[in-house]
């Protein structure tokens, strides 16, 4: 299995070693680093101050390696979707890509003095969110557990950035059958959650 990492241009490589090394021992996967992609001039909305997550997953699917098991975009804009003001992230559920915005994860955002314990520790929980969504997670009822839905950083903060039983139980489930499918069979179909 190989997950493979594209930031878009201005996320910093300790932010991108943190997440990679995570990635790596969390999955027991290998991962791949790939060159940065430059923002798409279109993606940018002037009236929202902010980028359409739609448009930077756009761009960025064509890049997904073959071979590659789960492609993780890893932004440092604030992004959109045109339905909700703000989105941390965003996955193909069941899906092969996820992305996430790192800006409103920095207590500096929301006007506070930085903290790079919680930061790092929001990070990764909302790295394993969006990539449980690609592996078939949906959003669960327990607000400790790290696929609960977060509209806020106080949701995210109160997670445990541990899966609960179920959701954990459920991700070893979905990782056995997506390594069957690779041995000759068919995805199931892809939706999207945030
Ligand atoms: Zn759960
Ligand atoms: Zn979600």
């Amino acid at each position: 299995m190989l997950i493979c990492l594209l930031p878009v241009a201005g996320v910093c490589d300790g932010d991108l070693d943190t997440i990679e090394g995570f990635v790596a021992s969390y999955f027991a996967c290998e991962t791949r680093r790939l060159p940065p992609l430059e923002t798409p001039a279109g993606a940018w909305d002037a009236k929202r101050g902010q980028h359409d997550a739609t448009a930077l997953m756009r761009a960025a699917l064509p890049l997904l390696p073959g071979g590659a098991t789960r492609l993780l975009v890893v932004t440092g804009h604030d992004i959109y979707i045109p339905m909700l003001t703000f989105i941390f992230g965003q996955a193909q559920v069941n899906g092969p890509a996820a992305i996430l915005s790192l800006a409103r994860l920095r207590q500096e955002f929301h006007g506070l003095p930085p903290d790079g314990t919680l930061y790092v520790e929001r990070v990764l929980k909302e790295v394993l969110h969006e990539l449980g969504h690609t592996f078939g997670l949906v959003h669960c009822a327990d607000r400790a557990c790290t696929m609960s839905l977060s509209i806020n950083v106080t949701n995210i903060d109160v997670k445990r950035g541990e899966l609960c039983d179920a959701c954990a139980d459920e991700l070893v489930r979905r990782l056995r059958v997506l390594r069957a499918e690779a041995a000759g069979g068919n995805d199931g179909p892809a939706g999207s959650g945030t």
